[in-house]
């Protein structure tokens, strides 16, 4: 039996993504073998994509770090045909062929049930963009950080983890800043729930010493480098900043200042090696209390397989505002 697939090549003139047959048999046996239905675009997914190797070390290569979809054949762990479930992190896209596919077949442990309620076009409008912004609010509620401490800050504010945040903080009752390179967003923003916007230039030259005026409770950080540095620094006394991407930078240079004089936290957010549970967790949150207002708001496009490179090239240049969803045929 063969599927549709989207295969990244390695060739002498360089990394090109094109559209396959497979057979099923090439993905191996055991596990969970799922029908995809929908897969979305995470930055990640754009590394695998076009070859890095931090990212994805073999190829031929399917990329696809999300997925939803209905159990097809389980021969372990509680699923059975016809569980609607998600996957999304571990080696799924990275190593192990992903969700730009028609099927994946996958270890039971890395599969969560489809919250009720959810429709799985949703869960992937969510993606682990949504898994990653709910884990970085729930550790920003966990060191105390409240609304009534003031305004909370979120970098890379159009991007898929930025852009989820901000509607989960805003829905949480927070006074959300938004920090963006686009100028034309800012309504957008708004609607997603920001009250305030600020240019990233501007932010920036405001954090250009060792540290900033105190204004921030909080911070969600999805851009690195300079970015992450200029949260840290305008961040009020214990206050936190979490940590999750390196869109702009993976590097961090500052003084420890911000650290020893006013107690502040840096807090690492990872969505991909966590166990199932708190995945579980957080998508039963995300499904519930913290679904964003106007989740249609997020989606920046629908696209197929054959759309899908395109989309990889503008959220590699920080192009992309919201969530592209990708369609299984
Ligand atoms: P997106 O590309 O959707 O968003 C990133 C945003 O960052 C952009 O939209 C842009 O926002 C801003 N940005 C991009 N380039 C720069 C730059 N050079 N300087 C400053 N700002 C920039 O990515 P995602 O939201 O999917 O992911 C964000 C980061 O988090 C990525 O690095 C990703 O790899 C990482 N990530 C990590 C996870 C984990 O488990 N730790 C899980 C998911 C994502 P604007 O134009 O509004 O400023």
């Amino acid at each position: 039996m063969t599927f549709k697939a989207l295969q990244t090549r390695e060739t002498e003139a360089g990394y090109s993504n094109v559209l396959v047959d497979r057979e099923l048999s090439e993905l191996g046996e055991g596990g969970v073998l799922v029908r995809v239905q929908w897969s979305s675009l995470n930055y990640k997914d754009a590394l695998s994509a076009t070859g890095n190797k931090g990212v994805t070390r073999q190829f031929p290569h399917t990329p696809g770090i999300d997925a939803v979809g209905v159990v097809e054949e389980a021969s372990d762990g509680p699923f059975s045909a016809g569980d609607a479930v998600i996957c999304t992190g571990y080696d799924l896209g990275m190593n192990t062929d992903g969700g730009y596919a028609e099927y994946i077949r996958v270890p039971a442990e890395w599969l969560v049930p489809l919250p009720e309620g959810l429709a799985p076009r949703d869960a992937m409008l969510l993606g682990t963009a949504g898994l990653t912004a709910a884990l970085s609010v729930e550790s920003l509620l966990d060191t105390g950080v409240n609304p009534d401490q003031g305004p909370v800050l979120v970098t890379g504010a159009t991007g898929g983890v930025g852009s989820i945040s901000v509607a989960i903080l805003a829905k949480l009752g927070f006074e959300v800043v938004a920090v963006s390179g686009k100028a034309d967003a800012h309504e957008w923003l708004t609607e997603l729930g920001a009250s305030r916007i600020i240019d990233r230039n501007d932010f920036l030259e405001s954090a250009a010493k060792p540290m900033a005026k105190e204004q921030w409770s909080g911070a969600v950080d999805c851009v690195g480098g300079e970015m992450l540095a200029a949260a840290l620094k305008g961040l009020k006394y214990g206050g936190s900043a979490t940590c999750c991407g390196l869109a702009g930078s993976p590097k961090l240079e500052m003084t420890v200042f911000p650290f020893i004089l006013r107690g502040v936290n840096l807090l690492g957010v990872d969505s991909v090696e966590l166990p199932c549970e708190i995945k579980q967790q957080m998508w039963q949150l995300l499904a519930d209390e913290w679904m964003p207002k106007d989740l249609s708001l997020l989606e920046a496009a629908q696209t197929e397989l054959s759309g899908v490179t395109d989309w990889v090239d503008r959220i590699l240049a920080g192009g992309v505002r919201g969530r592209v969803v990708v369609k299984l045929p």
